[in-house]
């Protein structure tokens, strides 16, 4: 399964000459394997479970292109799809027939959207949605969480730092302390926090912002109760509930973490999956909130390439094969057959770690746990990850760059997968000090 020796020359070659040409020699911060060291991998190809580097060593890939790859790499139904739909152009700047076909399909599935707008990645999702939220409650403040992750634009860029419990401070130079002054943060799953801060700004805060699963922190769960009680405060007091579902969108469940937990939010952010290996992202929720948005109201918003038939076709084919019957059953099965397997060995070989999975997501940390929240998440062993991930990495298992990554698996992983892998995680775990 790997070549008899594995080397990574040519990887290297390739991004050292990126490093010159990119910063970091990357298009995206996390591919660069800064958090467990060593040099980043150069992809040459991917098809089904596997990727392929430059080197020729090929790797079970449990990242999937961080999600989209649900249906397995370059699914030949989606290539094809892809393929004929180029034959008409691959963007037209005007209204499209597959739009339709797809907001259709994501307003049957998402609980709580009645009308959708697409975009061109989660990132752009967020900050729609974001300016939807305040400019429907008229209200600038928001609320979000330890360790969630809503893309790149400022006003998201705030974890509390500690001692400031509540004063959103930015993460990155560049971001004014204005725009992240209107964000509040509280500990996930922490009930208490959020009834604080609404006690000490009620009518203020316009949304309450959520990764109804986190994925961005490593694999938390939420718990139910949480997720209720939020529902119920934010109903309280006016502010309007915004789930996340760019990972978990048609990942969890065909409807979402929404639907799986079923908790109906007011606004739904999606990405990823709904692009099927495209960039694509969409906002949506009740129409009496999604008519503000321009042209129909009078929030603004717009793309270039928003919408592009492209990207419509590679969703549209990818949420056919997960609506089949069945689907998420089998993520469920391999997945948990992963992770039972992987809790086993460290348990067997005294490791001591925690882990979890949902469908097809998954993540375990080297701590006992259990993890609820980002404060527990960083308690756990970063270097024997770093370690752990070499290792595997070396036998030809590709795990996010991260502890603090979600693990994702396909419909194309199957026992043989899960068995080289669990393997591979017997070898290098017997091999680390405990
Ligand atoms: C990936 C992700 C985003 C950002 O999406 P991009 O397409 O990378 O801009 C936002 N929110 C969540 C929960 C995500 O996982």
């Amino acid at each position: 399964m790997v070549a008899p020796v594995w080397h990574t020359t040519e990887s290297q070659r390739i991004f050292n000459q990126a490093q010159r040409l990119m910063p970091g020699g990357v298009s995206s911060p996390v591919r660069a394997f800064k958090s467990v060291g060593g040099q980043p991998i150069v992809f040459d190809r991917v098809q089904g479970a596997y990727a392929w580097d430059v080197d020729g060593n090929r790797y079970v890939d449990y990242v999937g292109t961080w999600g989209p790859a649900i249906c397995g790499h370059a699914h030949p139904e989606v290539i094809e799809a892809i393929c004929t739909a180029a034959q008409k152009g691959t963007s037209f700047g005007a209204p499209c027939r597959l739009e339709n076909v797809l907001a259709e399909m994501v307003i049957a599935a998402v609980p709580s959207i009645e009308m959708v707008r697409f975009v061109n990645s989660g990132t752009e999702a967020c900050m729609g949605a974001l300016r939807l939220a305040r400019a429907f409650t008229g209200r600038e403040k928001i609320l979000k969480f330890e360790g969630c992750y809503h893309g790149h634009a400022d006003t998201f860029l705030v974890k509390a730092g500690s001692g400031v419990a509540t004063l959103g401070l930015p993460d990155s130079p560049g971001v004014p302390k204005s725009v992240t002054a209107a964000t509040l943060t509280a500990p996930y799953n922490d009930l208490t926090a959020v009834k604080a801060l609404f006690r000490e700004y009620p009518g203020e805060i316009a949304t309450v912002i959520l990764e109804p699963v986190v994925g961005n922190a490593g694999f938390i769960l939420p718990q139910r109760e949480f997720l209720m009680g939020l529902r119920e405060i934010t109903q309280q007091d006016g502010a309007l509930l915004m789930f996340d579902e760019v990972m978990t969108g048609f990942r969890i469940h065909y409807g979402g973490a929404q639907a799986y937990f079923d908790i109906t939010p007011d606004l739904t952010t999606l990405g990823k999956i709904i692009g099927g290996g495209l960039p694509v992202g969409a906002y949506g929720g009740r129409r009496e909130i999604m008519e503000l948005v321009a042209p129909a109201g009078p929030m603004y918003q717009a793309g270039t390439l928003s919408g592009n038939p492209l990207a419509m076709t590679a969703g549209i084919k990818t949420l056919e094969l997960l609506g089949k019957p069945g689907v998420y059953e089998q993520l469920e099965q391999v997945t948990s057959r992963l992770v039972q397997g992987l809790q086993g060995i460290a348990d067997e070989l005294g490791h001591p770690m925690c882990s979890g999975n949902l469908s097809g997501m998954f993540g375990f940390f080297f701590t006992p746990g259990p993890v609820t929240n980002y404060e527990q998440a960083k308690a756990s062993d970063v270097q024997k990850f770093s370690r752990f991930h070499r290792g595997m990495l070396e036998r030809g298992i590709y795990l996010a760059p991260s502890q603090f990554e979600a693990g994702f698996t396909s419909l194309a992983h199957g026992e043989a997968e899960v068995d080289a892998t669990l393997a591979a995680a017997r070898e290098v775990l017997s091999a680390l000090p405990r």
